[in-house]
């Protein structure tokens, strides 16, 4: 199996005349941690939603796992996916949005089993089991009856990680996970996320925490109008910025 988990190619999106993704190129290793830095409306999320085909692309790929990823392919023309074997796709790629988007009549454990039973068809004993599990994998053992407006904004969080974690994806997508938290709940959400990559998961993480960048990515990406316009090690990235864009933007944010 190679050890390229996703890469995507001279990535192309317009929303009407915006032309939002010009040409995005990315390569993420298997058991990798790769965040995305760029300022809002430089097509983050755009891109992000691209990788599980929440979004459709107007030109070039994206493969996960060597498999190209929304669409097949015939002769030199790409034709869209059904639906149904789109979300197939994206049962392995979990997503963790900045809000939550707990199901608030649903307790925690509730939420997490959610997919597996009705997406996944699994046994409620056996998702039951994994959701338990899950739930002390993200220090919340306890909060299994709770519902989502008894938590914190950080133990919310939490649980759409384990509910992400639930479908067993290889391969975690977190859009912002912890900007909609209050200061103090930050480094919980991140601890989770952490454990997470030392656990061996590939990860696309998209984050402003320059901290946790430089501690836990194995490569940075910035991203500008649409461009990548740098890409390297956190050492390279942010210890030594070669572009005016990424050093102006640095200083905003560190
Ligand atoms: P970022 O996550 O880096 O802040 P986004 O990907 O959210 O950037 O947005 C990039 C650009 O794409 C913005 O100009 C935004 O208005 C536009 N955009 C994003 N989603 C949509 C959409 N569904 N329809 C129209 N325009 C969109
Ligand atoms: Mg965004």
């Amino acid at each position: 199996m190679s050890d390229v988990k996703m890469m995507a190619l001279d990535v192309h999106k317009s929303f009407g005349e915006n032309h939002v993704l010009k040409g995005i190129d990315m390569t993420v290793k298997r058991g990798e941690v790769s965040c995305l830095l760029g300022p809002s409306g430089s097509g983050k999320s755009t891109f992000l939603r691209c990788i599980n085909h929440l979004e459709t692309i107007d030109s070039g790929r994206i493969e996960v796992d060597g498999e190209l990823i929304g669409y097949r392919e015939q002769g030199d023309k790409l034709y869209e996916l059904h639906p149904r074997a789109a979300a197939k796709q994206r049962e392995n790629i979990g997503m963790v949005f900045q809000r939550f988007n707990l199901f608030p009549h649903m307790t925690s454990l509730e939420n997490i089993m959610c997919s597996p039973v009705f997406v996944k068809r699994e046994g409620k004993a056996a998702a039951k089991q994994t959701a338990l599990e899950l739930l002390d994998r993200v220090g919340l053992g306890d909060k299994a009856e709770s519902y989502p407006a008894e938590l914190s904004g950080g133990q919310q969080q939490r649980i759409a990680i384990a509910r992400a974690l639930a479908m067993k994806p290889d391969l975690m997508l977190f859009d912002e996970p912890t900007s909609a938290l209050d200061p103090e709940l930050v480094g919980e959400v991140l601890e989770v996320m952490k454990s997470l990559a030392e656990s061996g998961m590939t990860m696309i993480v998209v984050t402003h925490e320059m901290g946790f960048a430089r501690e836990v990515a194995d490569t940075v990406t910035f991203m500008d109008g649409g461009v990548v316009v740098e890409q390297g090690s956190p050492d390279e990235v942010l210890g030594n910025p070669q572009h005016g864009r990424t050093k102006a933007f640095l200083s905003k944010v560190l």
